[in-house]
């Protein structure tokens, strides 16, 4: 469910035409809804209400939307923050999230990264290998902190989603081989600076199944009995994110996060532990459309190119996982024709869509790349000199640009010469 709506035939976020926010910003744009940000929340919220021991923790998943706006407006939802780099711990303590409710995740936090960490007094690390434990054992002496941590495992399931969205096989990078946890706990235990207390999990995103996830949950639920009969105390067990949206209009719906909601209470029944969750784009994807303009139509081969001024660059999705954008004409005429929607960047990868039967557009027509708040601003470049891409917020009538286009000139005085030449 989300807040972009036709009203009077033209496509809308909440009470704001899309057409007046491209006359005032410019496009490409980002919008995004508050509306549907908060809606999530709470959906979310409810499916896993009363589940586990005490609240459950949802910790946004930053990278999905790093936006300082979109970050404030979850974290006024009473969000924590799942983050993975520096820049995310300092982006969301810098959007008021509450330091206690930020879990620092991924393979490659270095020494500098847990210090911050420790300094602003973050609730957990998630940690992915031992050498990675001793070094946070270190860093914590030395600043005199004790660092509350969870071990990522790998439980070696197939997610069943895109390869490069797939992360708990053994095969992959992440967490520890749930074989090889107890030894990784025990390791941790005889640790300073190290208080362990739980168990964490995330095996990929856009996940449509949910077996694969209570598949995994199972493994943590039996090495939670394990290491509680070792003598941890294990109290939190973290979830991960992960679970899908819909893209496409044409395929079923993914899993709803009430029947998520259901499997979770099935799968840690007993458990006796407060659960933590991570999801990114269930959150944000449905709260944001990528506007753009059809610069011109092209004639192809077999069907026309629609040319628009989002490229790849902007919204790298499609080609970095072949992943499926709806395309909507903000004020569809109810003609319909199969075209390829491609951007102005000089790859053949900047393709949005082949031979798809869509709304017609013409040049000068505004287009909506549907659901695309997650993992879309973030992933910007300024590959081909294009200058990044502009967010802007909605909520109810009023709108905000919540990053700006940077002039293409900042780009430019970015480089230096050397003193050579
Ligand atoms: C990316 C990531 C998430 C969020 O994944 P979504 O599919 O966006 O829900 C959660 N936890 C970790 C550790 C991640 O790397």
């Amino acid at each position: 469910m989300d807040n972009f709506t036709l009203r009077d035939g033209t496509l809308h976020a909440e009470d704001v035409s899309l057409p007046a926010i491209a006359d005032a910003v410019g496009t490409p744009v980002y919008v995004y809804s508050t509306a549907t940000l908060e809606r999530h929340v709470h959906v979310f919220r409810d499916a896993v209400a009363g589940l586990g021991k005490g609240e459950p923790l949802v910790a946004f998943a930053v990278k999905a939307n790093p936006n300082k706006a979109v970050l404030a407006t979850l974290a006024r939802a009473g969000m924590g923050a799942d983050v993975v780099s520096g820049g995310e711990l300092y982006r969301a303590l810098d959007a008021g999230m509450d330091p206690n409710k930020v879990v620092f995740s991924g393979v490659g936090k270095t020494a500098d990264e847990m210090a911050q960490a420790l300094n602003a007094g973050i609730g957990q690390f998630n940690i992915e290998s031992e050498p990675e434990l001793d070094m946070l054992s270190a860093v914590a002496t030395r600043l005199g902190k004790v660092a509350q941590i969870a071990i990522r495992v790998n439980p070696d399931v197939i997610a069943g989603t895109h390869a490069k969205i797939s992360t708990g096989g053994k095969e992959n990078k992440f967490g520890i081989d749930y074989h090889a946890a107890p030894a990784a706990y025990a390791h941790a235990a005889s640790l300073p600076g190290i208080r362990v207390r739980g168990v964490a999990v995330h095996i990929g995103s856009q996940l449509t199944d949910l077996l694969p996830l209570e598949a995994a949950f199972g493994r943590v639920g039996a090495l939670i009995r394990d290491l509680r009969a070792a003598g941890h105390d294990i109290t939190h067990a973290d979830l991960g994110g992960g679970l899908g949206v819909p893209y496409d209009p044409a395929r079923p719906l993914p899993p709803s996060p009430a029947e998520y909601g259901a499997m979770v209470a099935r799968a840690t029944a007993g458990w006796d532990a407060r659960l933590m969750f991570e999801p990114g784009r269930l959150i944000v994807a449905n709260a944001g459309v990528l506007v753009s303009r059809v610069i011109r139509v092209k004639q192809g081969a077999t069907a026309p190119f629609v040319v628009v001024d989002a490229a790849m660059n902007d919204l790298l999705r499609p080609s970095l996982y072949d992943a499926y954008h709806d395309i909507r004409a903000v004020t569809p005429t109810g003609e319909r024709a199969v075209t390829n929607i491609v951007g102005p960047v000089c790859e053949t990868g900047d393709t949005f869509a082949l031979g798809r039967e869509m709304d017609v557009v013409a040049a000068d027509d505004l287009v909506a790349f549907m659901t695309a708040g997650a993992y879309g601003a973030t992933m910007a470049s300024t590959y081909n000199s294009r200058a990044l891409v502009p967010e802007v917020l909605v909520a109810g009538d009023r709108f905000a640009v919540v990053r700006e286009r940077p002039p293409i000139e900042a780009l430019a005085q970015a480089d230096r010469l050397p003193p050579w030449l």
